[in-house]
C-alpha cells in the first residue's frame, strides 16, 4: 500500500484513482477544479469503442484544401497559432503514411477492445450505471460520395474487430424518426453506449471514492520533482506535497510535467465545441454523428448537446463564432425541431500527432507515471487507462503491450 498523488480530476485522473484505491493505495487528487470540470465536462459522452480510426489518415493531404477552406468543414486552423503549432503539424503529416496510420489504428483497436473491462466493475454500482444509456451510436452520411470514400476505413475497422451494421435511408427513419430525411447511409456500432451526463458521472464517482478515503486537495501543481523514494509536487503557493508515486493526468496541460521529468512529448490540443439545445432530448434516442460535419448530437439530461469540430489553435479561451454557428445550423438542419441553443462550450482535447495516448513511466523516475493525450477518446478510454496505470504502480505486467503508447516513442 502506497501514497499515490493523482494530478487531474477528469475522466483519466478519476479512473486512475478508482483503480489505485481498488489496489488498496492511499490516493490524493491534486486539482484546483472539481471532478469533470475541464474537457471531461462538455464532450459528446459516447463510449466509442469503435473509434480506432486516427485522424491522420493517408487521404489527409488530398482532403486538406477542402477541410481548410470549405464553409461547412469541421476542421479549422487559427493561423496566428501556426508558428507554435508547426512542430505538431509536421509530425501529424509525417504520421499520415499508410503504415503509420495502420499502426495507430491497430494500437487504438487494441486498447479500445479492452475499454469496457476498465468500466465493468464501476458500472456494477447502480448510481454510476444510472448515467449509462445502452443505445448504440449511429454515424450518418448525408453524401453518398463520402460514404463511398469511407469504405476503406470501415473495412479497416471491421478487420480490427469493430462490429457494425449499415442502415439505409428508411432504416435511419425507423430508428430516429425526428431526423431530417437528408441522410443516405448510417452505421450502427455494436456495443457502444453513451452517458446522459458525463460530469454527473464523474461527480458520482468522486463522491463514492471520497467515502472510501480519497483525498482531494484543491491546488494547482507547478513542479514535479522525482526523489529517490518518491516524488515532490510543488504547488502554486510553493507548498510541497510528498507522495511515493505520482500520476500525471492533467489532459492537454501535461506537456510541461513530462518535460520536467525528462520527456519531450509533442502534446498539443484539438479544440472542440458544443452547443446545447434545452428540453429537446426526446428528439433522439441515441448519439447521432454527422460524419461530414464532424460532430455528434447526444440526447443528454436537460437537452441535446451537439459536440465536436476540430480547431487547431492552442489554449486561448476565445471561442470561434464561425464554428459555433456551423454546429448550431448543422444540428438544426439535421433535427429541424431544434430551437436556438441556450449555451456554448469550448474544450481542449489533449492530442498527440500520431493519435495515440501517452501511458507509461517517465524517463526520470518509474515513480512518475503519465496518462494523458486521449484526444477524442478520453471518456471511452478512462477506465482501461486507470487499470493499466494501477498495474504499473503495482509492478504488475499489464494485460496488453503498452509500447505503442510509450512516452519515449517520439
Ligand atoms: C467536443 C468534444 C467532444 C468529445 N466527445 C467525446 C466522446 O464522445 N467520447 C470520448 O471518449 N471522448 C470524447 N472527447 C474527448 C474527451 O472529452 C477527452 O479526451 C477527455 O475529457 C480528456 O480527459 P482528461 O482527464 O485527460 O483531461 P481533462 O478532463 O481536461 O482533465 C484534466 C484535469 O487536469 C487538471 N489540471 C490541469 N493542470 C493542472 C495542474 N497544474 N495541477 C493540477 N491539476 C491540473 C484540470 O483542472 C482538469 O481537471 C470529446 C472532446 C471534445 C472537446
Amino acid at each position: 500500500m502506497a501514497e499515490v498523488a493523482v494530478l487531474g480530476s477528469g475522466f483519466i485522473g478519476l479512473s486512475c484513482a478508482y483503480w489505485l484505491i481498488r489496489d488498496g493505495h492511499r490516493v490524493t487528487l491534486l486539482d484546483p477544479q472539481g471532478p469533470g470540470e475541464a474537457t471531461s465536462y462538455g464532450n459528446a459522452g459516447t463510449f466509442a469503442n469503435y473509434g480506432c480510426i486516427p485522424v491522420n489518415n493517408p487521404d489527409v493531404f488530398r482532403n486538406l484544401p477542402r477541410f481548410l477552406f470549405s464553409s461547412t468543414s469541421p476542421l479549422r486552423i487559427r493561423w496566428g497559432y501556426l508558428p507554435q503549432l508547426a512542430p505538431w503539424l509536421v509530425r501529424f503529416m509525417l504520421s499520415a503514411t499508410r503504415s503509420r496510420y495502420e499502426h495507430s489504428a491497430r494500437a487504438l483497436a487494441s486498447i479500445l477492445s479492452r475499454a469496457f473491462d476498465g468500466y465493468r466493475e464501476m458500472l456494477a454500482t447502480s448510481t454510476l450505471a444510472s448515467f449509462v444509456q445502452q443505445r448504440e451510436c449511429l454515424y450518418l452520411y448525408s453524401n453518398p460520395g463520402s460514404f463511398k470514400a469511407a469504405q476503406p476505413s470501415l473495412d479497416l475497422r471491421r478487420s480490427l474487430g469493430v462490429q457494425f451494421d449499415t442502415v439505409d435511408r428508411d432504416g435511419i427513419r425507423q430508428i430516429e424518426p425526428d431526423l431530417a430525411p437528408i441522410f443516405e447511409h448510417g452505421i450502427l456500432f455494436g456495443g457502444s453506449w453513451f452517458l446522459s451526463d458525463p460530469r454527473g458521472f464523474l461527480q458520482a464517482l468522486h463522491t463514492s471514492m471520497l467515502a472510501q478515503g480519497l483525498q482531494h486537495e484543491r491546488v494547482a501543481i507547478n513542479t514535479i520533482e522525482p526523489q529517490r523514494n518518491g516524488v515532490h509536487l510543488i504547488d502554486e503557493s510553493g507548498r510541497t506535497h510528498g507522495a511515493e508515486h505520482a500520476i500525471v493526468c492533467t489532459g492537454a496541460l501535461s506537456k510541461r510535467f513530462a518535460r520536467q521529468c525528462g520527456d519531450r512529448v509533442p502534446l498539443d490540443t484539438e479544440r472542440g465545441y458544443h452547443v446545447h439545445f434545452p428540453f429537446t432530448s426526446h428528439l433522439l434516442s441515441r448519439p447521432c454523428g454527422w460524419a461530414e460535419r464532424g460532430f455528434y448530437m447526444t440526447p443528454m439530461t436537460g437537452g441535446i448537446r451537439a459536440a465536436g469540430t476540430v480547431e487547431l489553435g492552442g489554449f486561448g479561451p476565445r471561442k470561434n463564432p464561425a464554428l459555433l454557428s456551423l454546429l448550431t445550423t448543422s444540428a438544426q438542419q439535421a433535427l429541424p425541431g431544434l430551437p436556438q441553443p441556450d449555451s456554448t462550450w469550448l474544450g481542449f482535447r489533449p492530442s498527440l500527432p500520431d493519435g495515440l495516448p501517452v501511458i507509461g513511466r517517465s524517463r526520470a523516475s518509474p515513480r512518475v507515471v503519465y496518462a494523458f493525450g486521449h484526444q477524442h477518446l478520453g471518456v471511452t478510454l478512462g477506465g482501461v487507462t486507470g487499470s493499466v496505470v494501477a498495474d504499473l504502480v503495482a509492478g504488475r505486467t499489464p494485460a496488453f503491450d503498452l509500447n505503442p503508447y510509450s512516452p519515449s516513442r517520439f
